[in-house]
């Protein structure tokens, strides 16, 4: 149990963040009511995603799929296409997974409870953290990197805040600080702290920040130092040739597998490597495709968690297919429309 000193310093940093919220909060589309799917959808969104570019997706998705029930219903490809561009699309899958789930087994409704929410595909402790804090009022924390970053400045760990067991034990820390009255409020205030004051990279901006007195790195001159995070595999390089190719004013298009990266997203036919022009005609060759000329589009790079993917890019128009059902042709308006194609291939989609 803490001792009186430290409660009335704990009701103190509440107050003084809670203070701050109320005046500097970020206004953000999902704060506007506390329903719980909109919480869901905006906090899965913003997994590894940036708050402007969330923005116009969450709104699109709000007004495409209003409850529940409606995402549990929508067909695969209009999800994906919802998403498209947004990344890490194994979260649309298994967001319309639990949305079947809840339509089951909670009456269309989430449960407010954050055990049963842990139960639902796509949600990990922080996410249940979140949804039951702020859309159901219970005291729970909700940490993600950059909370652990806030969290282990104000206490001055030194350790790495990638370790698992040093995560535990700051969650236990802020467990302890969630005021009963407005326990969302209070995370969400620790979330814009992050991202708009106790910044990851560089100096924070303690001057502006209402913990500073109750810091540890700013007050030993240590936030340059903490937090310290476990050093990352370099990514892999993967090289690809991506084939733009058209016939009859459409392009082909194959889709992608229904596992693994990218899962069942439409992309441009491709292989590994970098091709020269004749391998490139060799290629399409063996695909029974007769080309006209093969222009260059250009290089681009896309960057995934753990891989990156290094394009050259080849245009040619069709003279003769002798298997053209083994891709989907489409316009250049279905392309941009109806297929979902990730945004790996969002320099090449552009030139069609
Ligand atoms: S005083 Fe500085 S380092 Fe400490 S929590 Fe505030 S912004 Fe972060």
């Amino acid at each position: 149990m803490p001792g009186e000193n430290e409660v009335k310093a704990m009701e103190q940093l509440q107050a003084q963040l809670l203070d701050w919220y109320d005046t500097y909060g970020r206004d953000l589309p999902w704060r506007t009511d506390t329903d719980p799917y909109k919480i869901w959808v905006s906090e899965i969104m913003l997994q590894q995603t940036r708050v402007e570019t969330v923005i116009p997706y969450y709104l699109r998705f709000l007004r495409e799929l209003p409850s529940v029930d409606h995402l549990a219903r929508v067909s695969d490809e209009v999800l994906l296409k919802l998403w498209e561009g947004l990344g890490y699309y194994q979260r649309a899958a298994n967001m319309k997974r639990a949305a079947g789930q809840i339509v089951a087994q909670h009456a269309g409704r989430l449960p407010g409870e954050v055990s049963e929410l842990l139960r639902l595909p796509g949600i990990g402790t922080y996410t249940a953290g979140a949804i039951a804090s702020i859309a159901f009022g219970q005291p729970v924390p909700a940490a993600d990197g950059n909370v652990f970053r806030i969290l282990a400045r104000l206490t001055g760990r030194r350790d790495s805040i990638d370790d698992a067991a040093v995560r535990k034990e700051l969650t236990a820390t802020l467990s302890l600080w969630i005021p009963s009255d407005r326990p969302g409020d209070f995370n969400q205030a620790l979330m814009d702290l992050g991202a708009t004051v106790c910044l990851p990279n560089g100096t924070p901006l303690c001057d502006r920040c209402p913990l500073q007195g109750f810091c540890r790195a700013h007050t030993e001159d240590l936030t340059e130092d903490i937090p310290q995070r476990s050093r990352k595999k370099p990514r892999k390089i993967q090289k690809k040739t991506v084939f733009v190719i058209t016939w009859k004013g459409k392009v082909a298009l194959q889709k992608r597998q229904k596992r693994g990266l990218l899962q069942s997203l439409w992309e441009f036919p491709g292989v590994e490597g970098w091709l020269s022009e004749r391998e490139c005609r060799n290629t399409l060759d063996s695909w029974g495709i007769q080309a006209g000329p093969i222009d260059a589009m250009g290089h681009t790079k896309h960057l995934f968690t753990h891989i990156e993917w290094h394009m050259e890019g080849f245009r040619t128009e069709v003279v003769c297919v002798a298997e053209p059902d083994r891709w989907t042709w489409v316009t250049a308006e279905e392309l941009s429309s109806v297929y979902p194609m990730p945004a790996a291939f969002r320099f090449y989609s552009a030139q069609v």
